[in-house]
């Protein structure tokens, strides 16, 4: 009979949440702590998309452990925004450099956990039937790692390349002369399509929903500028934990239709100019606001039709049926203008949706698209997907799936309840994608770290939230985004990408800062809405706080 191997803590992912969770457990707390990855590496995220222009919109110098002193300072990103094969060298480097990958069991899924009542403990079932078990579970599943391709009729036939861009292979794949379709124009579409145009023989893209995109304005990152910047890090990194996206901006102006006109205009062309996500907070009131948010709306088609030759093309790529900022806003570096080049087509699907996959390519309104390759670029069952990839089961055995079949409910986008012990990096309700993700992860995994040293410290066996906590904080979450324009959009933030999926705006809008405060006071107040208990003998007097 197997033998079920004994931690103190069981972290699920070996992205950056569960890099760090490992340090904080281990070497702060000194717990014995099993981390499970289903890649063979580190990294998360980066570790998959290693498609043709993946990088990061948050700029290097942001994007980056703050806990680490010694690591801020020695570590030297090169552009303004790095590339995922630069992000992944720095996370091999943070598990070097900590020891990590020791306690990491790489290429191990998780296939499921259950909570034991009368020990207090989880057990994991890991793919190949072994087994591990700990008094705490947490996951650091990420929030986009299910990738997800749509069920396409005839896919299977399809006898060229398919590649998706969540599950890239770890060689280079060349396009040369090749005739590739990209299905989809998110993030990473928006990404990959000017990069895979400059090598393929002929590049068409398949567009749904034309998205909104702002230029990256990338650029060599200056020693002048990375000193400056390491230098004036502390007083940084508290600005960005205490911002409402955990990156630090220029003020906004105010509201966009109480602003004089040609400042408007100005201050549009100014962060225009300068590049990346700080555009979308040129105004206070963009994502709240329907005619505030056609100003900053206005002005980017305008930019489109500016830079786009085909009157009939820029049309198509001029988003019309959300406002700016309800689906994510995109980053990129040349994307529009790759349509003025003669091997790059758009095909609208808007009421004409991909028919099938053949043999050789895509159908479409009855037209065949003969291609070799085919890029899905289809994004992800996002947030709640790598987590129903698991079969969790809580207190009598409850399933987080089926507690979540209408959406998911947490408390404070960490923890369940009827699933104690179990904590959730950047879950649903937590504002996570909101955000930059480094800067939320450090967050919880703190809140995390300190949960668990409580518990420990004060004899507590059972660290469960409680329901009234939890329907308390799904409705503020759902009252947050009911003031915005963000359910408007069929955004995967709502879960509107996934056929069946429940309509529920996932992520909590009340910024990084104001959540931080909120979580600190939870802890402050003896881990107001969850029940403590303590561990037996003492468990059948009474809970031991609450
Ligand atoms: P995404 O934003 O969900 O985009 C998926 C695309 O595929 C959309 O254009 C979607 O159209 C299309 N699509 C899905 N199903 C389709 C179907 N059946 N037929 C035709 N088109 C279909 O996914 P993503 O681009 O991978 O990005 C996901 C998220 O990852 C981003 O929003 C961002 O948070 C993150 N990301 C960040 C970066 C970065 O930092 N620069 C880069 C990449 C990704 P609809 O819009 O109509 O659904």
């Amino acid at each position: 009979m197997r033998t079920t191997r004994e931690y103190d803590a069981i972290v699920i992912g070996a992205g950056f949440a569960g890099m760090y969770l490992l340090h904080r457990l281990r070497d702060d707390l000194g717990l014995r702590v099993r981390v499970y990855e289903r890649g063979d590496g580190v990294g998360g995220t980066w570790y998959w998309n290693r498609y043709p222009g993946a990088r990061c919109d948050v700029e290097s110098m942001f994007y980056s452990y703050s806990f680490s002193e010694e690591l801020e300072q020695e570590w030297e990103w090169t552009e303004r925004y790095p590339t995922q094969p630069e992000i992944l060298r720095y996370a091999d480097h943070v598990a070097d450099r900590f020891g990590l990958r020791e306690d990491i069991e790489f290429s191990t899924s998780v296939r499921g956990a259950r909570y034991d009542g009368t020990t207090d403990t989880w057990t994991v079932v890991l793919e190949d039937g072994r087994r591990a078990r700990a008094p705490f579970l947490v996951t650091a599943v990420g929030c986009l790692s299910a990738a997800r391709v749509p069920d396409f009729e005839g896919l299977d036939s399809f006898t060229g390349e398919t590649y998706h861009t969540g599950r890239w292979p770890h060689e280079d794949v060349d396009f040369t002369g090749k005739r590739v379709a990209v299905i989809g124009t998110g993030s990473s579409g928006i990404q990959a399509i000017p990069v895979i145009a400059r090598q393929a023989a002929h590049v068409t893209v398949f567009q749904r929903t034309p998205n909104f995109s702002v230029p990256a304005q990338n650029g060599p990152l200056s020693p002048d500028e990375q000193r400056r910047v390491k230098a004036d890090y502390r007083r940084l990194r508290h600005a960005a934990r205490v911002s409402a996206a955990g990156v630090v901006t220029p003020p906004a102006l105010g509201n966009a239709l109480e602003v004089d006109e040609e400042l408007r205009g100005a201050e549009l062309d100014r962060r225009w100019a300068a590049g990346g996500t700080a555009f979308m907070n040129t105004f206070t009131d963009t994502v709240t606001d329907e005619e505030a948010n056609r100003v900053t709306a206005d002005y980017v088609r305008d930019r489109i039709r500016e830079t786009v030759k085909d009157p009939d093309v820029a049309e198509l790529l001029c988003p019309k049926d959300h406002p700016i900022g309800t689906k994510r806003i995109c980053v990129d570096t040349d994307y529009y203008a790759t349509y003025n080049r003669d091997n790059v087509t758009l095909v609208g699907l808007r009421g004409n949706p991909i028919e099938r996959i053949t043999p050789s390519g895509l159908r479409v309104g009855g037209v065949d698209h003969e291609v070799d390759v085919i890029v899905f670029a289809t994004g992800y069952d996002a947030m709640t997907g790598p987590l129903n990839a698991i079969d969790i089961r809580g207190l009598g055995g409850i399933s987080l799936r089926e507690e979540w079949a209408d959406g998911p409910r947490t408390y404070l986008g960490v923890a369940a309840a009827g699933f104690p012990n179990l904590f959730m990096v950047t879950a649903p309700g937590s504002p996570s994608v909101l955000s930059n993700m480094i800067v939320s992860i450090e967050q919880h995994v703190d809140w995390i770290t300190d949960a668990i040293a409580h518990a420990r410290r004060a004899g507590i066996a059972r660290f469960e939230a409680r329901r009234e906590a939890q329907d308390t904080w799904v409705e503020h979450v759902n009252e947050v985004a009911s003031h915005t324009l963000y359910p408007r959009a069929a955004s995967w933030y709502m879960g509107a990408n996934v056929p069946g999926k429940p309509r529920v705006f996932m992520p909590y809008l009340g910024g990084v800062g104001t959540y931080r405060r909120i979580c600190d006071e939870v802890a402050g107040d003896g881990y107001r809405g969850f029940t403590l208990t303590a561990a037996a003998p003492a468990r059948s007097a009474r809970p031991a706080r609450a």
